[in-house]
């Protein structure tokens, strides 16, 4: 059963398709996906044939020039068909970097090729491992030669870079002490990872499929026409996409704790233990309708931040509120819909073991909830900052 919600009335259109699309990649997909660690390549590729992974890009550019809320639509449906867009949601809020801040060049060279699939921009270099909340202290370095940066350091927890062509890279062209500030001194190469020399992906296998790896760079030459804007301005272009990150991860999050809840009250009305349904005992239902109720106010949250984002008004605490608001209904919705389905919960074949393990994540990445907390204390709330 489909619970209902105010919130999952927009583009029906667009919903039912994106449904009927993840029908073809039911739970044994995922499963023998998930045991071998392995990408859904097949998934993927249906995505961007259908045009999906290209909503925000504009129709000059290939795309379908949709607003952030028909985005979440379908990042929202594939988590709901019990699907798993982390293997390519990056590539909405990667292109957006590209898009505000890239040359006329860059953009007619880049994003008509990943609008119809033949180029995949599916890898976000930011994190270090010595700068994942604090990325003001990031040390890969490029270095003017010639026509060409010269890179050299390290990135780890980069998604997808064993999958993608090119990578959005943050990376310091002057020191963190040099500028006004700290963060001042970064800059946006777009990299082509394509017989990248110099580049060596290293896979990190973890709790959840999720296609993420360690990168060294040991002298990696890239075009200097591949600087994303102005040199040393780069964390503003990085800060820009954080929203629509924050926002379309939040609808990710929606989706799983529907996903949850579809599977709990159904299973719940179905299974009899003393001769009746579960679902009957008031103690098996309230959990239930609670998740419901913590996933319809989090949508609602996202649906504002999404409004606001496409609006062009200010949504930097509504896309951080959503996204703390909709991890915790889906990691809620993931822990009821556990208890509900008792044993069975656990058995790899009912999947939602695997969807609970790749819920998780939203917590801690993109952006961990102290950190939001932080965010509303400080920027909201007028309170002293801590760090
Ligand atoms: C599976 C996975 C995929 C990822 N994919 C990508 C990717 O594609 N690209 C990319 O660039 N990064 C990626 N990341 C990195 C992710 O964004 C970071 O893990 C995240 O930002 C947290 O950084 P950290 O792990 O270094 O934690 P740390 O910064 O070491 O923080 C550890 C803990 O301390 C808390 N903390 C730190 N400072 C404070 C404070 N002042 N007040 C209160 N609490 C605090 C944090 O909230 C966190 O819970 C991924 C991570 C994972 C696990």
């Amino acid at each position: 059963m489909r619970s209902p919600s105010a919130f999952t009335a927009d583009y029906p259109d667009i919903r039912e398709a994106v449904a009927r699309l993840c029908s073809a990649y039911p739970g044994e997909y995922w499963r023998e996906i998930d045991r071998e660690r392995a990408y859904p390549t097949e998934f993927v590729r249906a995505l961007t044939e259908a045009g999906y992974l290209s909503v925000l890009i504009p129709e000059a550019y290939g795309g379908s020039g949709l607003p952030l809320s028909a985005a979440c639509a379908v990042l929202e449906e594939i988590q709901r068909a019990g699907c798993n867009g982390g293997a390519c949601h990056a590539q909405m809020y990667t292109m957006g970097t590209l898009l505000r801040h890239g040359s006329e060049a860059q953009k007619q060279r880049y994003l008509p090729a990943i609008a119809s699939g033949e180029l995949r921009l599916q890898a976000f270099g930011v994190t270090e491992p010595g700068s994942g909340t604090d990325t003001t202290r990031i040390r890969t370095r490029a270095v003017r030669d010639g026509d060409h940066y010269v890179v050299n350091g390290s990135k780890v927890w980069i998604s997808r870079s064993e999958h993608s062509d090119l990578m959005v890279l943050l990376v310091r062209t002057a020191d963190r002490d040099a500028g006004d500030k700290p963060s001042d001194g970064m800059s946006v190469l777009l990299v082509d990872m394509r017989e990248a020399e110099g580049l060596t992906i290293k896979p990190i296998r973890t709790m959840m499929n999720h296609a993420t790896t360690e990168l060294f760079f040991d002298d990696l030459r890239v075009p200097v026409e591949n600087l994303v804007g102005e040199e040393g301005r780069g964390f503003r272009y990085i800060l820009d996409g954080m929203n629509a990150e924050r926002i379309l991860i939040a609808a990710e999050c929606i989706g799983d704790a529907r996903y949850f809840i579809d599977r709990a009250s159904s299973y719940a009305a179905e299974r009899e233990v003393f001769g009746r349904p579960i679902g009957e005992n008031q103690g098996v239902q309230f959990p239930i309708a609670r998740a419901h109720t913590q996933a319809e106010a989090a949508a609602g949250m996202v649906q504002e931040a999404a409004r606001r984002f496409d609006a062009g008004e200010d949504c930097g605490a509504q896309a951080n509120m959503s996204k703390l608001l909709a991890s915790e209904a889906a990691w809620a919705a993931g822990d009821t819909c556990i208890q509900t389905f008792g044993g069975y919960g656990f058995a790899e074949e009912y999947d939602i073991e695997r969807k609970f393990r790749e819920t998780r994540l939203y917590q801690v990445a993109p952006i961990s909830t102290n950190l939001i907390l932080s965010y509303v204390a400080t920027h909201e709330l007028g309170m002293p900052r801590s760090y």
